[in-house]
């Protein structure tokens, strides 16, 4: 390859800037020339397409976002819309693409693959639901925003004896409530993946604050449901329970990457780079036991995350 092109795609995750200056940086110390597509695949599609060079991803290392902006595009779901997408990228004579985003940002880059562009994924999204990697860029941004919104609302959750119900990210993957839970102390986590019981978790937290217990910590990966539902079981089963609800949000999407995401994108960005070099395209780049490593797009779409099953328990176990 000689030339490639970066985009953000998907819902945004901070640390996709530390990924996109470090593909724009590595591909010019590597002698390519490099591209950045504006808004995702809509923007390949409107052709929104600009030369990137050393200071165009100056200061952006701390921030949070995606300054190439990124977009959802129905029209790329389309065979017309993936070959138009791969026409323009050959009018451009680029044939390398570095996709930075989730799930169905990978299934854009697996379509374009097909088509003869050669294409790498980073998985740029805070929830940590892309397999054959432990972490995804931004996840651990994300759990540090909920721990330390949980700190906060202990401080006033303990002043009045409440149970406090946080409703964080994470649709099908549990890991940012596992995370955030384990790491602020939670009482309870509710997952998408561990069938749960309202009765046992209402007792429970009855008895702990029976027994001097000054407040209790739910975390519930939205997933799972509504904060909101959470609490109102819990006032079902005991009318002492005074739960109150915050629903975090896309706050968990923001804020200053931390060191751990920023070194995560930058090691992911340099490898996608090199493993463009070298011929590989259609892969997923992501970071098993500390080792870099690629593993096929269909295969990384087609598995699911496995769930830690050993971190679940220990944060039951912890929590008494
Ligand atoms: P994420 O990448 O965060 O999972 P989406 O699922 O919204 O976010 O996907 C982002 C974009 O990727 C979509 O708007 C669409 O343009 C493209 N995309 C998603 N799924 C496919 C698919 N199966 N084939 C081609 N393009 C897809």
């Amino acid at each position: 390859v000689k030339k490639i092109a970066v985009l953000t795609s998907g819902g945004d995750s901070q640390g996709m800037n530390a990924a996109l200056r470090s593909v724009v940086r590595s591909g010019l110390f590597y002698g390519l020339e490099v591209y950045g597509i504006q808004r995702g695949y809509q923007g390949l599609l409107n052709n929104e397409i600009n030369q990137m060079d050393l200071r165009s991803v100056g200061d952006i290392i701390q921030r949070g976002g995606t300054i190439l902006q990124s977009a959802r595009c129905p029209e790329f779901m389309t065979p017309e819309g993936q070959q138009k997408g791969a026409d323009i990228l050959n009018q451009h004579g680029i044939d390398g693409l570095v996709v930075i985003g989730g799930d169905g940002s990978y299934q854009g880059a697996n379509k374009l693959s097909k088509l003869g562009i050669k294409t790498m994924g980073l998985p740029g999204t805070i929830d940590n639901d892309i397999s054959f990697t432990d972490y995804t860029i931004g996840f651990n941004t994300a759990v540090s925003v909920v721990v330390d919104a949980v700190n906060k609302l202990r401080d006033t959750m303990s002043s009045h004896a409440r149970s406090s119900v946080v409703e964080v990210m994470g649709r099908h993957c549990g890991d940012i409530a596992l995370h955030a839970g384990l790491a602020s102390g939670a009482e309870t986590i509710l997952v998408p993946e561990v069938p749960y019981n309202m009765d046992e978790i209402a007792d429970r937290m009855k008895e702990n604050f029976d027994k001097g217990k000054r407040h209790s910590i739910v975390i519930v990966a939205e997933g799972v449901g509504r904060g909101e539902d959470v609490a109102q079981g819990l006032k079902e089963r005991h009318a002492s329970i005074d739960a109150r609800v915050t629903v975090l949000g896309h706050i968990q999407r923001g804020g200053t990457p931390t060191p751990f995401d920023r070194n995560l994108a930058s090691r992911l960005g340099d490898f996608a780079v090199r493993s463009l070099i070298e011929g590989q395209s259609d892969k997923g780049c992501g970071i098993i036991n500390g080792e870099l490593v690629l593993t096929d797009i269909d295969k990384v779409v087609n598995t699911k995350k496995d769930f830690d099953m050993d971190m679940y328990e220990l944060a039951l176990r912890l929590s008494q």
